[in-house]
């Protein structure tokens, strides 16, 4: 029996390699062509897929190894050679995918049998067992699905209670570090000569493609060893402080106690479960605390497996909903992080250094000032899409789409619009920036006061009803014309300084 892995699936130990003897490989390089994908993903990719390559060879699979532009012109290789082969492949979960793949491996002779991902930790019928009758138009909600999943997993459950008696520490995850702390270590993986061989090609190759361009930008994993121990460098060295600053940024500080595991998980080198179990064994040995392994086991068991099948429901229309209207072209200091706002010119270089930032400054900076900047979702995800490092269509369209810009209700009843408050709370960028975050309106008040309000006002026939906006809206009331006026007048001077690249 052949499997057809793909380069998402790299796990020689994937269920339907059990039973398999050869194994097919298709390294496909015009989809890149589509998107200036930033070096550094490509490079993970690509790697890691020739490691997984030779890994499975020293098992002692036949794997075949195709390089191609196109799965096209890969499957007519492999055909040619293997005519009328019978393929397995795991679902692919990006929408449409496997129904594409099927009818090219039957136009050309062949055979395609679809089994089940065991790349996640749970499956599609459990989602939808779960989801009952409730429907994309009902919307679903993250917590209800977390809680289902803690005990259907038996996951930091004391019998049918959840460890420590709260489902969610989510409180106890918004710390900002003191001054003088400094962020454990990152794990570093030196780049061996298939790595160095493929960032080369992909060099060559992409040449105009966004983002850093030097081997230094690899910083990721791109074997299975390699993921394994950065998981083991997490638990160890930055799960404790995980839960206290999940939600904190710090200027010059990238990775601060974040896991930076997503590229692994999502090529498959890594399973959700290792990582899961891992932290929650740190929890019982005593060497991490309950907030920090809830805040991580929330993250992969809750919102992962959750955004992947809420994707998969809401696909097709979630690849074009806009229910805001939002129209707006990105500025361009998303391409080249020139700005005086401290909090998005960090954000913006830490995207461009290797194809990272954190989930608030995701959330919170990146997608929260496109969103009250009025950008259009789908230009905004396909900006995430070729800048980041983890970014696969299944997950990087509900993030974007429905949690980053609110485009649809599908998976939040309220948009994460916030104005520099918040932002302040959560950071130190604010001290140091030319813009002053206590003010709203006039030159050198900060960009995000006007728009947060501007964005309330133009939204409000579709916002003021929706769920928890209540208090906003309160404040909203509370504004005069003046107000009004000079908020305006600041937002719309924000909008042009930013689209002509002078923000
Ligand atoms: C606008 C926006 C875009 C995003 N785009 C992507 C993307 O393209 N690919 C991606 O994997 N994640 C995406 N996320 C989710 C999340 O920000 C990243 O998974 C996380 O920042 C990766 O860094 P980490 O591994 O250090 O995560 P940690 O903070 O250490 O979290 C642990 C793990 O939890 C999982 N996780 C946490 N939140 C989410 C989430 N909302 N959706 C899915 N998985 C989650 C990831 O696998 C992550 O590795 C996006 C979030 C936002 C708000
Ligand atoms: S003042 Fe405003 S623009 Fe500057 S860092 Fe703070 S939130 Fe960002």
């Amino acid at each position: 029996m052949t499997v057809w892995l793909l380069g998402d699936q790299l796990s020689p130990d994937a269920a339907p390699l059990a039973t398999a003897d050869h194994v097919l490989m298709i390294e496909a390089h015009a989809f890149a062509d589509r998107l200036p994908y930033h070096p550094a993903k490509l490079t993970v990719v690509f790697s890691a897929m020739r490691h997984c390559r030779d890994a499975l060879r020293e098992r002692g699979y036949e794997v075949t190894y195709v390089e191609a532009e196109t799965f096209g012109d890969g499957l007519d290789e492999y055909f040619a050679a293997v005519p009328g082969d019978s393929l397995v492949l795991m679902d692919p979960p990006s929408h449409g995918a496997a129904a594409r793949f099927e009818a090219m491996v039957e136009v050309r002779g062949g055979s395609l049998t679809v089994v089940e991902n065991d790349r996640f930790l749970t499956t599609p019928e459990t989602f939808d067992a779960w989801a009952g009758d409730r429907t994309v138009d009902d919307g679903f909600r993250q917590e209800r699905w977390y809680r289902f999943v803690r005990r259907e997993l038996d996951v930091l459950m004391d019998g049918d209670d959840p460890e420590g008696g709260e489902w969610n520490y989510d409180d106890q995850n918004r710390d900002t570090p003191p001054p003088e702390w400094s962020p454990p270590p990152v794990p570093t993986f030196e780049p061996d000569a298939i790595t160095r061989e493929v960032h080369e090609f992909v060099t060559e190759r992409y040449d105009d493609h966004w983002g850093n361009p030097s081997l230094d930008a690899v910083v990721w994993p791109v074997t299975r060893a390699e993921a394994q121990s950065a998981l083991d460098h997490f638990v160890s060295a930055r799960l404790p402080e995980f839960g206290d600053y999940q939600d904190a940024m710090v200027d010059g500080e990238w990775a601060l106690c974040h896991s930076l595991l997503s590229s692994s998980l999502n090529l498959g080198l890594l399973h959700p479960r290792e990582a899961v179990d891992s932290a929650v064994k740190a929890y019982e040995s005593g060497d991490a605390p309950l907030n920090s392994v809830e805040g991580f086991v929330r993250q992969v068991v809750g919102w992962r497996e959750f955004m992947r099948h809420v994707y998969r429901r809401a696909m097709p229309a979630m690849g074009e909903v806009n229910q805001l209207d939002q129209e707006r072209e990105l500025p361009p200091l998303y391409w080249d992080g020139e700005t005086d706002m401290t909090c998005l010119s960090e954000a913006v270089s830490h995207v461009d250094e290797r194809g990272y930032a954190h989930h608030i400054e995701r959330l919170m900076v990146l997608s929260n000032f496109a969103l009250i900047y009025g950008v259009d979702p789908h230009e905004l995800n396909r900006w995430f899409h070729l800048g980041f490092v983890d970014a696969y269509h299944w997950v990087t369209t509900p993030n974007v789409v429905g949690m980053g810009s609110f485009a649809t209700d599908v998976l939040s009843s309220k948009p994460y619009a916030s104005s520099g408050n918040y932002i302040n709370r959560m950071s130190d960028f604010c001290a140091g920036c030319e813009y002053t975050v206590s003010r709203t309106t006039g030159e050198g008040a900060c960009p995000f006061n006007a728009l947060y309000w501007d964005f309330l006002r133009e939204n409000e026939e579709a916002l003021r009803g929706t769920g928890r906006m209540g208090l906003m809206y309160s404040h909203v009331d509370k504004k005069d014309d003046e107000e009004w006026e000079a908020i305006r007048e600041r937002a719309r001077e924000v909008r042009e300084k930013a689209r002509e690249g002078e923000l």
